[in-house]
């Protein structure tokens, strides 16, 4: 006997099948806002006090938190009363010119890497395009594909990550 082979429709496709555009501004305004979290896995810790030349328990002390057992980069509240990233820097980039940056941006977590490819996001064409009101780079700039997407969305390391 033979099984009837049922081809997918569109309707069993994902909302975002025909891939979805984002290049990130570096605008940082996904560094700041509402209190958070930026979860930080132990190999990520490691590569955080390798690249910054601390002890790593140095680096937990001085740069993160725990919550419910899990790990995240501390905040500080700005002087508008955002809670930035420990690790978002305001500096000059011309006269009267000022601007956020990661400082970490080589080894920022998995987290970070993978925004806006997240899980909840792309649940529902609805939460996406909620999110790009706060996102300059979504919906603009590079192209990525249904399979890029998902690999983002699933990935448990650092994209690309060798191991190096
Ligand atoms: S909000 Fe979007 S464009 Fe701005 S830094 Fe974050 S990812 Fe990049
Ligand atoms: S690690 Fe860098 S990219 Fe991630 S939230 Fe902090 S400042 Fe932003």
């Amino acid at each position: 006997m033979r099984l009837k082979v049922v081809q997918p429709t569109d309707s069993d496709k994902p909302w975002y099948s025909k891939g979805l555009r984002f290049s990130c501004t570096q605008c940082g305004n996904c560094c700041t806002g509402g209190p958070g979290y930026v979860w930080t896995s132990s190999v990520e810790i490691d590569r955080f006090a390798c690249y910054l030349r601390m002890d790593r328990s140095e680096f937990l002390k001085k740069y993160c938190r725990v919550i419910g057992g899990k790990v995240s980069l501390k905040e500080r509240k700005n002087h508008r009363g955002e809670y930035d990233c420990v690790f978002l820097e305001e500096i000059e980039v011309g006269p009267g010119r000022r601007k956020r940056v990661c400082t970490v941006y080589d080894v920022r977590p998995l987290q970070c890497r993978t925004w806006p490819f997240w899980d909840g996001l792309l649940r529902s064409r609805e939460a996406w395009e909620s999110a790009s009101r706060g996102c300059p780079g979504m919906n603009r700039g590079k192209q990525y594909s249904l399979q890029e997407i998902e690999s983002l969305r699933d990935a448990d390391d650092w994209p690309g990550y060798t191991g190096d």
